[in-house]
């Protein structure tokens, strides 16, 4: 069941020489009940894409629908929509439990049912007793709470949060993203949650849409995502890569064969749908790479650089092209090989790590 849909959304801030393209033709379907996320780097379009989505903008062009209806011509207060912006926005002279009630009274909603509502919206955010407290006492992260459960109390059938943790500290962050993740659970709300850390990202979300410049370059479960990009742009955003330029061989049987900096030759399965020429980019993960000194490898170069993590270690190696290549490798006790730097070593990886 899809809980929201933008079709072909544009939209242009300003005219002529002027006109920003915030938003180049935008499609995509978010189901009911999902957590999804916009991820993408700063003034990719992923708070206009909100903003049209909540009713604060109107699309140039397309068209934006929820539960299958066309929304563009009704008002923000007329969507079954909220939003939970980065700066709380909570009224400072008002009490927390005034805060939650806010929008229930305006809505009409009686006294009776507000009170019961505002205990129930303390409780799922975990503010049990602070009910009473302005916000100029609470915590940063108790804030955001308060945001969130003012935000949920009219029981909206979509929540929108514009990037709600980036205020907070690392600790509070990691916090507040098991705790929202909850919230989305227990409430079984369709979230739409904006990013740009990659990371946030991948831990939360059932799906994630990674854009750049306006658009949409793909959308896919984090797994997908991670594993299998479908740009450069994407690999590179999304986790550390390598990027290695390569020659493209033979191909049959599904295989095509790529030629490395080094001169040594791959066979790797045929991507499906894509135009090939006779050059392209691999992307390979360096956590699925390791080193070794067995004649066993797909590339090799020189350690320029060891950068040791404690759980595991970076390895840095100059290729052939003079590239840099990014090896990272658990340390398991016992297990340790004492390559050194400056070493010439080979690089082995499974070909179903390049992508
Ligand atoms: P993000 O939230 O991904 O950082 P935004 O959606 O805020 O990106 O902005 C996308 C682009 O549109 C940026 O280039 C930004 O400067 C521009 N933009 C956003 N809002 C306006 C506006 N009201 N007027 C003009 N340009 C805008
Ligand atoms: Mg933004």
């Amino acid at each position: 069941q899809v809980a929201v849909e933008a079709k072909g959304a544009t939209k242009i801030f300003g005219t002529g020489e002027e006109a920003v393209h915030a938003l180049d033709n935008v499609s995509v379907a978010i189901r009911e009940n999902e957590f999804f996320t916009l991820l993408g780097p700063s003034g990719c379009g992923k708070t206009t894409l909100l903003r049209l989505i909540a009713g604060f903008e109107l699309p140039s062009a397309g068209d934006i629908l929820l539960a299958g209806e066309s929304v563009v011509h009704l008002p923000p207060y007329q969507r079954p929509v909220n939003t939970v912006f980065q700066s709380y926005a909570l009224f400072p002279h008002m009490t927390v439990a005034q805060n939650i009630a806010f929008g229930l009274e305006m809505r009409g909603i009686s006294k009776a049912e507000t009170a019961a509502r505002v205990e129930e919206m303390l409780a799922l955010v975990r503010l049990g007793k602070l009910g009473g407290r302005k916000p100029s006492q609470l915590s940063g992260g108790q804030q955001q709470r308060v945001a969130l459960a003012r935000a949920l109390a009219n029981h909206p059938k979509l929540l929108l949060l514009d990037e709600p943790l980036s205020a907070l500290d690392l600790k509070l962050r990691k916090e507040m993203q098991i705790e929202l993740k909850r919230i989305q659970l227990d409430t079984g709300i369709t979230f739409i949650f904006v990013t740009h850390d990659q990371e946030e990202a991948l831990t939360m979300s059932d799906r994630i849409a990674v854009m750049s410049h306006g658009k949409i370059l793909q959308i896919g479960t984090p797994t997908e995502i991670y594993e299998h990009p479908t740009s450069r742009f994407v690999a590179d955003f999304i986790g550390e890569t390598n990027l290695i330029d390569v020659a493209l061989g033979a191909r049959s049987n599904g295989q095509m064969g790529l030629k490395l900096p080094g001169g040594r030759e791959i066979a790797v399965p045929l991507p499906q749908g894509v135009a090939l020429g006779d050059k392209g980019t691999v992307a390979i993960r360096p956590e699925r790479t390791s080193l070794t000194r067995d004649a066993d490898r797909q590339l090799a170069g020189k350690i320029e650089n060891i950068v040791y993590f404690g759980t595991d270690t970076s390895y840095f190696v100059t290729l052939a092209d003079g590239k840099t290549f990014h090896v990272r490798v658990q340390n398991r006790e016992g297990a340790r090989m004492g390559f050194d730097k400056g070493e010439e070593v080979g690089i082995r990886f499974a070909t179903d790590a390049a992508q």
